[in-house]
């Protein structure tokens, strides 16, 4: 009873107003004061250095905050500037950025600190059609590195901005969907305050983080839960509107823990292969293998895949263990066997490389999450 009795005061105080810029303004007013207050204490945000903001936007797509405080300093302490990202080698980018996942962000941050260097003197372009043509930049990244970075009148988009708008103004229908988009950007523009951006958007994305949260959010704490209509409704949880769900497929992929002689006898060395940039995962190194096709036993699958991708033949041996794992479009079991050489010189057919190594020297080499897994396994045989 209360708190409709006071928010009724409040439509009644806004239609005496008679206007909507009242309510706009007293939400940038209040999202600004509770954001000097409240921001969540984070090292991009104690910088002005577009390329450090570049670096954290990108390791924060679709990747927690938390997750990404493990990896920002260490990756700015070992590359710092455009120039030393660009110079570096693929290898020790994707070593550094190993376990953080979505490994062609770490391509394509290589990539676009190329073309800075080679194509903007060693400075991020400052409008966001420049930013966008960078690889790895699309609409969100650009108008939070145009608004954060340089302040510029750009409104951002993330997952947590979704939320709040929704609710604020009762925007229904799934925001994944283009119609619902364009009028979450619209409101988004419209609640911009001139040359306040970085601070205003900074705000959002805390208040959908900290506040506005998903499944319980937390109206008592709320600096705009006077202005907002999905309370005002009692009806929160129901914005933003739920995407249609997906079957997300599943696939068996087997892989090939392959000695050089017998599993662990002295001397005996590990096979892995390097896989071709332009495949999923690119770049990482993985033990080999591959998809099981219809009809194919586990084991002819490992074999066959070894056979295709590095030209050996091998004795499928006893299993390790199954990993699974979870990508955006699919979900896998990956059954992992020891595998013993028999014969051929490996030849990188559908890899881009191959190596020879040890359990201990696998440090040296980036590898997927999955990957890591057999590699814990086998350090605890
Ligand atoms: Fe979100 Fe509640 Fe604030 Fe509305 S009042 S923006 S639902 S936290």
């Amino acid at each position: 009873m209360q708190r409709l009795s006071r928010e009724g005061g409040r439509r009644v105080c806004s239609a005496a107003m008679g206007n909507d810029d009242k309510r706009t303004k007293d939400i940038q007013e209040r999202l600004l004061a509770w954001y000097a207050i409240e921001a969540r204490d984070l090292p991009w945000r104690n910088t002005r250095d577009p390329y450090a903001i570049l670096v954290s936007e990108i390791m924060l797509q679709q990747t927690r905050v938390e997750t990404v405080l493990g990896y920002y300093d260490r990756f700015l302490g070992r590359f710092p500037t455009f120039d030393a990202l660009a110079a570096s080698s693929l290898d020790d980018v994707l070593k550094s950025w190993e376990g953080l996942g979505y490994y062609r962000r770490a391509r394509n941050l290589r990539r676009a600190a190329q073309i800075v260097v080679d194509e903007h003197g060693g400075q991020l372009p400052l409008t966001v059609s420049k930013l966008r043509s960078l690889p790895g930049i699309g609409p969100y990244t650009a108008g939070a590195i145009a608004s954060i970075a340089f302040n510029l009148d750009e409104p951002v988009l993330d997952g947590n901005v979704v939320r709040v708008l929704a609710r604020l103004r009762r925007i229904s229908g799934d925001p994944s969907r283009a119609a619902t988009r364009k009028r979450l950007l619209r409101e988004a523009q419209s609640l911009l305050p001139r040359s306040q951006a970085s601070h205003f958007n900074q705000a959002l994305m805390d208040l959908g983080a900290r506040v506005c949260l998903p499944r319980s959010p937390r109206c008592h704490a709320c600096p705009v839960v006077n202005e907002c209509d999905a309370h005002y409704a009692g009806e929160e949880i129901a914005y933003p509107g739920k995407p249609a769900r997906k079957r997300v497929p599943h696939i068996d992929v087997v892989a090939g823990i392959v000695w050089s002689t017998e599993p662990f006898a002295p001397g005996s060395r590990l096979l892995i292969a390097k896989r071709r940039e332009a495949d999923m995962l690119g770049g990482l190194w993985e033990f080999p293998g591959g998809r099981v096709e219809d009809g194919e036993t586990l084991e002819q699958a490992l074999a066959r895949e070894l056979r295709e991708e590095l030209s050996i033949d091998t004795d499928v041996l006893e299993l390790l263990l199954q990993v699974k794992h979870a990508y955006t479009h699919f979900r896998m079991t990956m059954h992992a066997y020891h595998c013993r050489h028999i014969g051929g010189e490996p030849r990188a057919i559908e890899c881009a490389d191959w190596a020879w190594t040890t359990i201990t020297d696998l440090d040296a080499y980036a590898l997927s999450t999955a990957d890591r897994k057999i590699v814990a396994a086998l350090r605890k045989v």
